[in-house]
C-alpha cells in the first residue's frame, strides 16, 4: 500500500512564506493497494497535483469523502480525471440523508458556485453510499465510524493484504455533549493500525474558544496512538495558522513523548509530497517506509 499526501490542511487553503514547508492545500490522500486500486481521500485543494498526476493512467478511481465542509470538497471540480470522457469515478459523498439540498463535492459544480453544470462532466461518476457494502466480498475491507464533527460525517479503515489504514479527520476526540463516537470507541476502531492519520488541529493554546468545533489537540491524539498501539501515526490536517517553525516544534514534541513512554510509534507530521509504503503480506515480510523528508525548518522554541 502507497499513501501519498497531497493536501495535510485544514479550513482553508494557507498558501505563503510561513507555510511553504509543510504545504497549504487543503485535504487530500491518495492510497494505492497492493492489487494497484486506487482510493482517494478527500476532494480539498490537494487533489488538483494528484489529478493531474492521475492523467497518466486510465484507471478506475474511487473518492471517499469524509464529509462536505469546503475544505474537503473545493478542489473536487478541478480534478482533471472529472474531465476525461471514459474515466470511471466512484464518489462516496458521505452525506446526511436528511438534508436533500445538501452540497456535497458534486452538487457545487451547479453553474452558480462552478462556471460548469455537473452535466457538462465527461466522466462516468457513479454514487456509492455504503461503501463498507459496497467493496465487501473483495480482497479489501472498509469500516466506517461517525465522527465527533459539526455537521456529521465519517472516517474510515481499509484492511488490505495484512495492512490496516486508518483515516480519522475532523474529529474532535473529546467534544462538549453528545459523542457520536466515544473515546473508547475511537481506540477500538483504531487499535493495533499500521498507519493511523489522525485530525491534530489544536494546541492548547489555541481554545478553549473552539472546543466544541470538531478537532482535536494535538496532545489527545499522540494519547489515542499510544492507548491504541498503533504503528505509525501521522499528525494531519494542520491549523491554517499554524506555521512550518512551530509544525516542527510538534514533531519534536511528539518524538520526545514517544521516547519518555517508551514506545517506538513512528511520528509523522504531514507534510505535501510525503508517501509512506506499508507492505504487507505480498511481501512476506510487514515493512513499513517513511519516504521524503520533512522541511527543513528550525523549530520555534526548543522541544520539552
Ligand atoms: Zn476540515
Ligand atoms: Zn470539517
Amino acid at each position: 500500500m502507497f499513501i501519498t499526501f497531497y493536501g495535510v490542511r485544514g479550513s482553508i487553503p494557507s498558501p505563503g512564506p510561513a507555510t511553504a514547508g509543510y504545504g497549504g492545500n487543503t485535504s487530500c490522500v491518495h492510497v494505492q493497494l497492493a492489487d494497484g486500486r486506487h482510493f482517494i481521500f478527500d476532494a480539498g485543494t490537494g487533489i488538483r497535483a494528484l489529478g493531474k498526476r492521475l492523467m497518466e493512467i486510465s484507471d478506475p478511481l474511487t473518492v471517499l469523502l469524509t464529509h462536505s465542509h469546503w475544505d474537503h470538497i473545493q478542489g473536487f471540480p478541478f480534478f482533471a480525471p472529472a474531465f476525461q470522457p471514459d474515466r470511471e469515478i466512484i464518489v462516496c459523498q458521505s452525506l446526511p440523508r436528511e438534508d436533500a439540498t445538501h452540497m456535497g463535492a458534486l452538487q457545487q459544480m451547479n453553474g452558480h458556485n462552478f462556471p460548469l453544470d455537473l452535466s457538462r462532466v465527461p466522466s462516468r461518476i457513479r454514487y456509492v453510499n455504503e461503501p463498507t457494502t459496497f467493496f465487501r466480498g473483495e480482497d479489501l475491507h472498509i469500516e466506517r465510524k461517525a465522527l465527533n464533527h459539526p455537521g456529521g460525517g465519517f472516517a474510515y479503515k481499509l484492511q488490505e493484504d495484512g495492512v490496516t489504514f486508518a483515516y480519522v479527520t475532523d474529529n474532535e476526540l473529546d467534544p462538549p455533549g453528545r459523542h457520536a463516537t466515544t473515546y473508547d470507541q475511537w481506540v477500538e476502531f483504531v487499535r493495533g493500525a499500521d498507519i493511523l492519520i489522525h485530525d491534530s488541529q489544536y494546541r492548547e493554546s489555541d481554545v478553549p474558544q473552539k472546543h466544541g468545533w470538531g478537532h482535536s489537540f494535538i496532545s489527545q491524539v499522540r494519547q489515542l496512538a499510544s492507548d491504541a498501539q498503533v504503528r505509525c501515526l501521522v499528525l494531519y490536517h494542520h491549523d491554517p495558522d499554524r506555521s512550518d517553525a512551530e509544525l516542527e516544534e510538534v514533531r519534536l514534541e511528539t518524538e520526545a513523548f514517544f521516547r519518555s513512554h517508551k514506545q517506538t510509534i513512528v511520528t509523522v507530521v504531514a507534510f505535501e509530497g510525503l508517501v509512506l509504503e506499508a507492505l504487507g503480506q505480498r511481501s512476506g515480510d510487514a515493512v513499513l517506509e517513511v519516504r521524503g523528508s520533512p522541511p527543513k525548518v528550525k523549530a520555534a522554541r526548543s522541544s520539552k
